[in-house]
C-alpha cells in the first residue's frame, strides 16, 4: 500500500543557495511527524514544495502513490489541508472562513456552499470549539481563536495529510498544549498524517511519532527516527550548537531538553572551587 506522502530524493534551492538537499522520508495514516531544524534550515520551503508553491529542483513527491506534479491544485488541495503560521487579516466571518476549506469541492458553476459543506464546517468548528464564534469577524477574535479557525478550515478540506507549520508559535502554553492535544486527537480519530513544523524541541517530542530533524547546513536531514533516537544531546549539539542536557520528562518518560547557560556553568564552577 502507498504511503500517504512519500518524499524522494528532493532537492531545492534558490538561485545559487541549497536550501534542501537529497530529502526522503515518508508518513503513514494516523502518524505525527515533526520537522525541526535551526532558523533557516529549510522547514518552511519544504511545506511550500509539499504545497506546490515552491517547484523542487529535484526529486519526487507522492501523495497516495500520485506524483504532485501531475495534479493540480484543485486535485492536491482535496488530499492536504496546510495551516501556515500565522492567519492573514480578512473581513469576513469565522464561519465564511471555514467553508472556504470547501472551495477545492465546488463544482463546475456552483456558487454557493451545499448543505453538506455547511454541515462539515460546523462539524469541524465544534470539534475545535469555535462554533461559538462562527459570526465573529476573523479580524476581532485572539490568535490562538484564528489558529482554531484555520485548522478547522483545513479540517473541513476533509485531507488525507495535515500540515502545519509553527502552529504554537504565537501561543501562550496553555494554547500550545490545547492545539497540540486536538491536533493528536485528531490523528486518532480522523486518522489523519500529520506534519508539522515545531520550533520547540520539547512540544515536538511529547506529540511526534517520528522527528525528522534537517541539519541546517547543507539542507540535508541530519537524522530522522523516534524522538528517543533524534533527541540526543550529540545531535543538539551539532546541529544547533548550543549546550543542553537531555532527562527524562518525569511524566511522559520523553526526552526532555534543558539549556545550558554560560551563567549557571559559571556558578556552578563558582561553588565547586
Ligand atoms: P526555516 O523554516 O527552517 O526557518 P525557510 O525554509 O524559511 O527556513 O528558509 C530557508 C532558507 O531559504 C533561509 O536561508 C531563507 O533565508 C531562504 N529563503 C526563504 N525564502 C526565500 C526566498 N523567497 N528567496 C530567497 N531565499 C529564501
Amino acid at each position: 500500500m502507498s504511503h500517504t506522502l512519500a518524499i524522494e530524493n528532493l532537492s531545492f534551492r534558490y538561485q545559487k543557495k541549497t536550501i534542501l538537499k537529497d530529502i526522503c522520508f515518508s508518513a503513514d495514516p494516523g502518524e505525527s511527524i515533526s520537522i525541526i531544524g535551526p532558523n533557516g534550515s529549510g522547514k518552511t520551503t519544504l511545506i511550500k514544495i509539499i504545497s506546490k508553491i515552491n517547484k523542487p529542483e529535484k526529486g519526487k513527491i507522492y501523495i497516495k502513490g500520485k506524483d504532485i506534479q501531475t495534479m493540480s491544485n484543485r486535485q492536491l488541495a482535496r488530499h492536504i489541508a496546510v495551516v501556515m503560521q500565522s492567519v492573514e487579516p480578512v473581513s469576513m466571518s469565522v464561519e465564511e472562513y471555514v467553508l472556504l476549506g470547501r472551495l477545492p469541492f465546488f463544482k463546475k458553476y456552483q456558487f454557493f456552499e451545499t448543505a453538506k459543506d455547511i454541515a462539515l464546517a460546523h462539524k469541524y468548528m465544534k470539534l475545535t470549539g469555535i462554533f461559538k464564534l462562527k459570526d465573529a469577524s476573523i479580524n476581532n477574535i485572539s490568535g490562538g481563536e484564528r489558529q482554531l479557525a484555520a485548522i478547522a478550515r483545513a479540517l473541513t478540506q476533509q485531507p488525507l495529510l495535515l500540515i502545519l507549520d509553527e502552529p504554537t508559535s504565537h501561543l501562550d502554553i496553555t494554547h500550545q498544549i490545547q492545539i497540540l492535544e486536538l491536533i493528536s486527537s485528531l490523528k486518532k480519530t480522523l486518522c489523519l498524517t500529520v506534519l508539522i513544523v515545531l520550533h520547540d524541541l520539547n512540544l515536538a517530542a511529547e506529540y511526534s511519532d517520528r522527528l525528522v530533524l534537517l541539519n541546517g547546513k547543507n539542507g540535508k536531514i541530519y537524522k530522522t527516527g523516534t524522538c528517543e533516537q533524534v533527541l540526543t544531546e550529540e545531535s543538539i549539539q551539532n546541529v544547533y550548537h548550543a549546550k543542553i542536557r537531555i532527562q527524562k520528562n518525569p511524566v511522559s518518560k520523553k526526552p526532555c531538553i534543558f539549556l545550558v547557560t554560560q551563567t549557571a556553568l559559571n556558578q556552578k564552577e563558582t561553588q565547586v572551587s
